[in-house]
């Protein structure tokens, strides 16, 4: 959807809100204390487990999807806890920081950047090292483009009576990642992205076994609390004020993917997806992850194109805003969502903006 300033949005996070979500968003501002809110509060609840494919509650947090990250590491492990944190990118290296902060005894995998990680990897750390209680990964490394195989990564942990923890911003609503079925222990979400209402929730679901984990956990919480906001949330509230706004807007996006289907909204990410990279192909451009998420197609810049510079050239002329690479990526590669309200024009939009920006550049 075209936005005020008249450009598309099309990174993967923050993305192009809906109309519904935004109709919602300009509501007058109602108290979260009364049978009004209460009763939107729930059906999002019921709604979001139907979404995260799980029968546990799932708890909304005041915060951006890093938020949610946080509460799922202080509230099921406690200091000097071992734990893997799988580091493709730049979202998994924030596992590795955040783990480090909080004093557990961090082993990592480093994956080539692009890459997808290798289940037997994981499978020797953890059979090397029968003390680990947690596996950190992302479900999909927006940074990179790269979809990681979750399924067999929860079934290696759960051999090892470890826990899966899976951040899941990019992933949720975008590609498949059934949290029950597959076993996950916990799952994170952020607004911004495939729930395509603005940045300002994190979302997260814990299994049973992450429950009863909780119990034990002595790292320090307060904001994120888990069992108190659990508390809360059967009671049809949050713990500390509610963003009720952001809620009624969460309300409406879930009402209309559940009337559709997730299955129907996963498609269309993927038929995005699909013609990007078909489009992509016949520009010459080769795409960077082995195994690439649905959320995003990441491309290579060609030899000897500053690709920062032709992000920023796309965005000032052609009004399509793209994400180039960060860190150690920076220029080397373009990446453009398909997660967010999108019209089958904008997804066309950021391919022949990409292709008008290639051929300004010389190529
Ligand atoms: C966007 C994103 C996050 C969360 O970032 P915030 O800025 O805290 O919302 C975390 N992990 C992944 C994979 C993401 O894409």
């Amino acid at each position: 959807m075209r936005t005020e300033e008249n450009y598309t949005l099309l990174a993967p996070g923050p993305v192009a809100v809906s109309k519904a979500a935004i109709d919602e968003l300009v509501k007058p501002m109602i108290h979260h204390r009364t049978p009004e809110f209460t009763s939107i509060f729930k059906r999002v609840l019921t709604n979001l487990k139907s979404v995260f494919q799980t029968r546990q509650p799932v708890m909304i947090l005041t915060s951006s999807g890093s938020g949610a990250m946080e509460a799922a590491l202080v509230n099921t492990l406690s200091a000097g806890d071992s734990v893997v944190c799988i580091v493709s990118g730049k979202f998994g290296r924030r596992w590795e920081e955040m783990a480090q902060v909080y004093g557990l005894n961090v082993t990592s995998i480093d994956v080539e950047e692009g890459e997808a990680v290798c289940p037997d990897e994981v499978k020797a750390v953890l059979d090397n090292n029968p003390q680990i209680k947690a596996v950190f990964c992302q479900a999909c490394e927006t940074s990179t483009g790269v979809l990681h195989p979750i399924k067999e990564l929860a079934a290696l942990t759960k051999e090892h009576d470890a826990l899966m923890i899976v951040d899941g911003i990019t992933a949720l609503c975008a590609n498949p990642l059934p949290m029950d079925e597959w076993g996950i222990d916990v799952l994170v979400g952020g607004s911004q992205k495939a729930f395509m209402i603005p940045t300002g929730l994190g979302l997260i679901a814990l299994s049973e076994k992450a429950w009863k984990a909780s119990e034990k956990s002595s790292l320090p919480k307060y904001y994120f609390d888990l069992k108190a906001e659990r508390k809360a949330h059967e009671r049809g509230q949050t713990h500390f004020s509610s963003a009720v706004s952001h809620i009624r807007a969460l309300d409406a996006v879930l009402i209309d993917i559940l009337d559709q289907g997730l299955d129907s909204l996963l498609e269309l990410v993927n038929r995005r997806a699909q013609a990007t990279r078909q489009a992509g192909k016949i520009l010459g451009l080769e795409l960077f992850p082995d195994t690439p998420a649905p959320a995003l197609s990441a491309f290579k810049v060609p030899e000897g194109i500053d690709g920062a510079a032709l992000r920023s050239l796309i965005e000032k002329d052609f009004r399509v805003t793209l994400m180039g690479g960060q860190d150690g990526l920076k220029g080397k590669i373009i990446r453009i969502g398909h997660i967010g309200a999108l019209d089958p024009q904008d997804t066309l939009g950021g391919i022949k903006a990409l292709a008008q920006g290639l051929q300004a550049m010389g190529v």
